[in-house]
């Protein structure tokens, strides 16, 4: 059952609201769909989220690594499910020079692994949980079965009313855990933070991401007055560039501390576990590579006893949302899960049926062969940006 072409596919997903950065606000997000073709026809598709700013890589980088990956000499032809599974965890791009912390061509990698998990799951009638379950076995953090997944709301840094209004959907929607964007120039976090935690109850799980905004220098004293709202991690406070600081500061902090853009590959965690630099990490599929190096973190961060955020790019289709809940819903012990969003965040997707989280973020795991989840032919005709055909 070999593999005989693929495609990288480079969508740009429309979104519901305008994502605002500080130079630009962009209405779309891009996003590399991988199509891949069995020799019997089966058809499968996978997605990475390239992120200049996370791990460096643009779609044309991580095009680049797919065309000269030689994929189908790395799968042979496997004669069963279980076989697939395995050689497809242990995919490998090129080398890249000059790459410390193994990440260039993680998204890549992550499109061509889901692709490859959803085509060979629907010629052998397997679900992408009998994959993950399959790639967890024997570990003490994998479920009994697949079961429900509790996903995760957000506040972003919008202006007082709209927030307040965020907040209040939040509280009625039945969440358990928000996230909260902080560290955003011009706004008074703490008084942001009151308002919320006023809103939401005390009893509501609220924590904070900074996305890189404080310099380590100043961390302890903007910290301070946001601990009297009783936040329960604190996500990637400082600049990559200034992570080991984080090994004096962490224990002054009194919040539990969550790296994101300082966690991308293997070394980032091995180093972080050594110098003491987090008690949480954030994998993210595409940020890590896919579902087998995401589960090596996962690992990584159980043996040392750290905690665990799943958590998603926003923008991404129903493609990585299917494959997140299949991770999700086969583990135990998750703190935080974020993703799902799909019809909050975007106004089309490319994926049938809807899978977005339910009332109080809640949802069921997926079945059916793959992904669970079908690309629809009509959407990505009109979202494709370009499409260029690689060296299987
Ligand atoms: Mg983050």
């Amino acid at each position: 059952m070999g593999l005989v072409s693929i495609e990288g596919i480079h969508v740009a997903l429309p979104l519901k609201k305008s994502i605002k950065h500080a130079s630009h606000q962009r209405t779309v997000s891009d996003s590399l769909i991988v199509r891949v073709t069995l020799d019997d026809g089966t058809i499968g598709y996978g997605e990475g989220v390239p992120r200049s700013y996370v791990t460096g890589e643009t779609i044309e980088t991580a095009l680049d690594a797919l065309e000269t990956a030689e994929i189908a000499r790395q799968l042979e032809s496997p004669s069963d499910f279980e076989t697939a599974v395995n050689r497809i965890a242990a995919i490998r791009l090129p080398s890249i020079q000059n790459d410390p912390r193994g990440m260039f061509g993680n998204a890549a990698r992550c499109a061509v692994e889901i692709a490859l998990l959803d085509a060979y799951g629907r010629r052998f009638n397997r679900s992408m949980s009998d994959a993950v379950r399959q790639l967890l076995s024997g570990q003490s953090y994998l479920r009994a079965r697949p079961g429900p997944v509790r996903y995760s709301g957000a506040i972003t840094a919008e202006g007082a009313r709209k927030e307040r209004i965020s907040a209040w959907k939040m509280r009625i929607y039945g969440f358990q855990h928000v996230k909260v964007k902080v560290g955003v120039t011009g706004q008074d976090d703490p008084s942001r933070l009151r308002r919320f935690r006023k809103i939401l109850g005390s009893s509501m799980d609220l924590r904070l991401d900074a996305n890189e905004a404080w310099a380590a220098d100043e961390l302890l004293e903007r910290i301070a007055p946001l601990r009297e709202s009783n936040p329960s991690a604190l996500e990637q406070p400082v600049p990559h560039r200034d992570v080991e600081r984080l090994a004096e500061l962490r224990p002054q902090l009194g919040i539990p501390v969550m790296l994101d853009e300082s966690l991308c590959g293997e070394p980032d965690a091995l180093r972080a576990i050594d110098a003491g630099l987090a008690d949480l990490f954030n994998v993210r599929l595409s940020k890590c590579g896919g579902i087998a190096p995401t589960l090596r973190l996962i690992d990584l961060a159980v043996q040392n006893g750290l905690g665990v955020q799943l958590g998603c790019h926003p923008g991404e289709s129903g493609i990585l949302s299917a494959a997140g809940r299949h991770l999700a819903s086969n583990l135990v012990g998750l703190r935080y899960v974020e993703g799902s969003y799909d019809r909050h965040v975007l106004a089309e997707n490319l994926t049938a049926p809807d899978i977005t989280f339910r009332y109080g973020g809640r949802a069921l795991p997926l079945s059916g062969p793959g992904l669970g989840v079908a690309v629809q032919s009509a959407p990505l005709e009109q979202m494709t940006v370009a499409r260029r055909e690689l060296a299987p």
